[in-house]
C-alpha cells in the first residue's frame, strides 16, 4: 500500500494534522490503536483560545461534545485570577472529557476521507539510500509513503526507535492525576484551585460530580494520594503516573519525518497548552509540508525553527510563573 502522508497517533496532533491535510487536498492514513471508552477519566482543562486552532482545522465540535464543565477564573493560593489577566481573552475555559474530545476529531478525520489503519506503528522501513520510506504496523501492514508525521505522543515512537538525543530543560517531574466523587450534585460550580505546595502544586478541578485533582512533584517524591481536602472523598477510576520532565527532541524534523505534540516535547500542565501545542503543531507541520514543491526527501526545516523558537518560549514562560508563585526549587540552577 502507497499513501502520500502518514501520519502515527489518534490523539489532538494527529487529527489536526490529518484534518488539514484533508482540507488541502491530501489523502492522510493514519495509524492509531482503537481506544478505550473511560469515561471516569480525570478532567482536561483547556484555555478558551483553542477555539482560534479549532476553527483553522473547521472543526469547533469537539468542544461541546466534551465539554464536562467551564471556568472563568482560577483560584491561586485562593486568590481569584480571571482568565482575562492572562491571555487577553475575555471569555471560559472548558474542562473536558479527552475520550470524548479526541474520538470526534478522530470521526472527523473519517468522515472527510482520511484512511484509518488500527494498529500500531511498529518500525520504519527505509530504502536502498537509507531514508525512511514507510512504515511497519504491528498487525503486518507495510505502508510506502512520501512522509511521515509521527504525533504518537509520550510513546514518542520516532524518538526511540531512532534513538534520537533528547534536551532536558527541568528537573525530573512526575505528574498524579486522580478522580473522587461528590454529592450532592454540583449544579454549575466553579472550581479551578491551584495550590502551591513547598516542591510541587497541585490543582483542583470540580465538572460531572468529581472532583479531578492533578499534582506535580519531583521525582522520588511522589505519592498517589490525592491532596489532603480530597482524602473524605470516594475515589474514582485510576490514579496515572507521567514522567512530565520538560524535554524536546533535539531534532523535531529528519528527511521525510516530522514529530508533532508530545512526540516532539513534552512540558509539564501547568503551563495549560498540552492539547494547544499538540494541535498547533499539527498544524505547523502540514502548512510547511503544503509549501514544499520537491519530491521527497522532504524535511521541513522552517518547523523545526519555529518548533524550537516556540518551546524555548513556553518554557521561559512557565519558570517566570514558578518564580512569581516562590517555586524556584522547581527551576533548574544553570
Ligand atoms: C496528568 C496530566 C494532565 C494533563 N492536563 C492537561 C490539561 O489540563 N490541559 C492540556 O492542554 N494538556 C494537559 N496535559 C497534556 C496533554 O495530555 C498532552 O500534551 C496531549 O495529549 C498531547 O497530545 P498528542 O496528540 O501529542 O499526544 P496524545 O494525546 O498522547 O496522543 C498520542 C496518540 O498516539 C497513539 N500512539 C502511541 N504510540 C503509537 C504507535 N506506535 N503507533 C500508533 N499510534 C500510537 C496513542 O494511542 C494516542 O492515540 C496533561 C497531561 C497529563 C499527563
Amino acid at each position: 500500500m502507497h499513501s502520500n502522508l502518514v501520519i502515527i497517533g489518534g490523539g489532538p496532533a494527529a487529527s489536526a494534522a490529518a484534518l488539514l491535510a484533508l482540507d488541502s487536498g491530501l489523502t492522510p492514513t493514519v495509524i492509531y490503536p482503537k481506544k478505550k471508552q473511560i469515561d471516569n477519566k480525570p478532567f482536561q482543562s483547556l484555555y478558551p483560545d483553542i477555539i482560534k486552532l479549532l476553527k483553522l482545522i473547521r472543526c469547533e465540535g469537539p468542544l461541546d461534545a466534551s465539554k464536562c464543565g467551564r471556568y472563568s477564573f482560577i483560584s491561586i493560593n485562593g486568590q481569584k485570577t480571571p482568565l482575562s489577566n492572562y491571555k487577553e481573552i475575555p471569555d471560559v475555559g472548558y474542562h473536558i472529557n479527552r475520550y470524548r474530545f479526541d474520538q470526534f476529531l478522530l470521526e472527523e478525520v473519517k468522515k472527510r476521507g482520511g484512511n484509518i489503519i488500527h494498529g500500531n506503528a511498529h518500525h520504519f522501513i527505509f530504502d536502498k539510500a537509507g531514508r525512511i520510506s514507510g512504515i511497519f504496523t504491528d498487525e503486518g501492514k507495510e505502508i510506502a509513503t512520501d512522509f511521515i508525521i509521527d504525533a504518537s505522543g509520550v510513546r514518542r515512537f520516532s524518538g526511540k526507535q531512532l534513538k534520537l538525543e533528547e534536551q532536558y530543560f527541568s528537573p525530573e517531574f512526575i505528574v498524579t492525576t486522580g478522580q473522587v466523587s461528590i454529592s450532592p450534585v454540583l449544579q454549575e460550580e466553579q472550581i479551578f484551585e491551584f495550590h502551591t505546595e513547598e516542591k510541587g502544586w497541585h490543582w483542583i478541578v470540580a465538572a460531572e460530580n468529581t472532583y479531578t485533582w492533578t499534582k506535580l512533584t519531583l521525582k522520588g517524591q511522589q505519592n498517589s494520594r490525592p491532596p489532603n481536602s480530597l482524602e473524605k472523598y470516594k475515589m474514582v477510576g485510576q490514579i496515572t503516573a507521567q514522567n512530565m520532565t520538560w524535554r524536546k527532541f533535539r531534532n523535531l524534523s529528519l528527511p521525510g519525518l516530522a514529530l508533532v505534540g508530545d512526540a516532539a516535547c513534552v512540558i509539564d500542565p501547568a503551563s495549560g497548552q498540552g492539547v494547544h501545542t499538540a494541535i498547533l503543531s499539527g498544524i505547523k507541520a502540514v502548512q510547511e509540508l503544503l509549501c514544499k514543491k520537491s519530491k521527497s526527501p522532504l524535511i521541513l526545516t522552517d518547523y523545526e525553527k519555529w518548533f524550537n523558537a516556540y518551546f524555548e518560549a513556553k518554557c521561559k514562560e512557565l519558570a517566570n510563573y514558578y518564580k512569581q508563585l516562590g517555586l524556584e526549587p522547581l527551576l533548574l540552577t544553570d
